[in-house]
């Protein structure tokens, strides 16, 4: 039976009202979850100040309260929602390549409802199943902190075998995910250099365990050299080019934040140093079973990233909060009923 509930709506100029909407029927292959979780982003910015048609939240995790036709999950299945809707037979789909689909439904939070509001409608496919002792809210780890943290540096991987240091720019939550999974990979000796400008943000790194590089202070990074592989959070040119100066021969540069261009000067920054810049967007479905494994051996460590759980009804005050820069993850959680 469709259902009507109030939910955050963003009406542009960083305004979320709560109207009415309606919520169909799970479709063929479709799960209806109530959603518990939904951790801000740094990318729902644009939706928080531009407004949405679609409830935004692209990080939700909750449980399955209904299944349409042609379905196996069972009602009370627990599981975290992967962003992208993809159709699973495209050329990129069978090759696993999910994040890169070519006939991709929707993003969810973008183009269909997502995990602000109290219920989501999710394809069968796109919804990853957890052990029920996970919480929602330690499950939306799994995607944006692990899932692209962890693709970034896979991809990295796939480049160069013998990386042995790692900068990362910028540590908000998605430079903290690399860090962490980086940490997880690699060893917690591997030292990750990881550079911001805020004085909070990088107390919060090193506690991660990572190298804090203050950049207000400009000979902080001309003092790295020779660093092995780099993942670019921050989206800016000034920063993309200074990690140009601080990578070494073979240097790897992911880029995983949105935003601004890079200009190269190709002879001695790609082809004299064999040094390699790529795009990472994301992450595969498939990588999010191995990221679950390393989630539940290390709850403690990687559950750090969250700082603040605040319900549903104060989802303005959650948004605030987060965009003033003191936070790692902020959750969002459904009111208790
Ligand atoms: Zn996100
Ligand atoms: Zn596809």
């Amino acid at each position: 039976m469709p259902r009507t509930a109030s939910a955050p709506t963003f009406v542009g100029d960083g305004k979320i009202v709560f109207t009415d909407r309606d919520y169909p029927d799970p479709g063929p292959g479709q799960l209806l979850l109530s959603v518990e979780a939904n951790a801000i982003c740094g990318t729902d910015r644009e939706q928080y100040y531009e407004g949405s048609e679609c409830v935004p939240g692209h990080e939700a995790a909750g449980t399955v309260i209904a299944t349409g036709p042609e379905t196996r999950t069972e009602v009370g299945a627990r599981g975290a929602v992967f962003l992208m809707d993809y159709c699973g037979t495209c050329r990129s789909c069978q090759a696993g390549y999910t994040n890169q689909c070519l006939a991709k439904r929707n993003d969810m939070g973008f183009t269909a409802d997502g995990g602000y509001g109290p219920f989501e409608v999710v394809h069968e496919t796109n919804f990853f199943p957890v052990p029920s002792d996970l919480s929602a809210a330690e499950s939306t780890l799994l995607l944006d902190v692990m899932g692209t943290g962890s693709h970034a540096l896979g991809r990295i991987a796939r480049i160069r075998e013998d990386v042995e240091s790692l900068f990362c720019s910028g540590a908000g939550p998605i430079g903290l995910g690399v860090l962490a999974m980086a940490k997880l990979r690699f060893g917690r000796d591997f030292p990750v250099y990881i550079s911001d400008v805020s004085p909070w943000r990088l107390e919060f790194a090193k506690t991660l365990g990572g190298v804090p590089v203050d950049v207000r202070d400009p000979d902080a990074i001309l003092e790295l050299s020779d660093i092995d592989a780099a993942v670019d959070s921050t989206g800016k040119t000034a920063v993309r080019a200074s990690i140009m100066q601080l990578l070494g021969k073979r240097g790897v540069l992911a880029c995983v934040g949105h935003g601004e261009g890079l200009s190269l000067t190709v002879s001695p920054d790609l082809i004299a140093t064999e040094r390699t810049v790529m795009g990472s967007e994301y992450f595969r479905y498939a990588e999010m079973e191995e990221n679950l494994g390393l989630l539940l051996d290390n709850r403690d460590y990687v559950g750090q990233i969250i700082t603040h759980r605040m319900p549903r009804s104060q989802i303005s005050e959650a948004f605030d909060l987060f965009l003033a820069g003191e936070t790692g993850k902020v959750i969002v959680e459904a009111d208790p009923s």
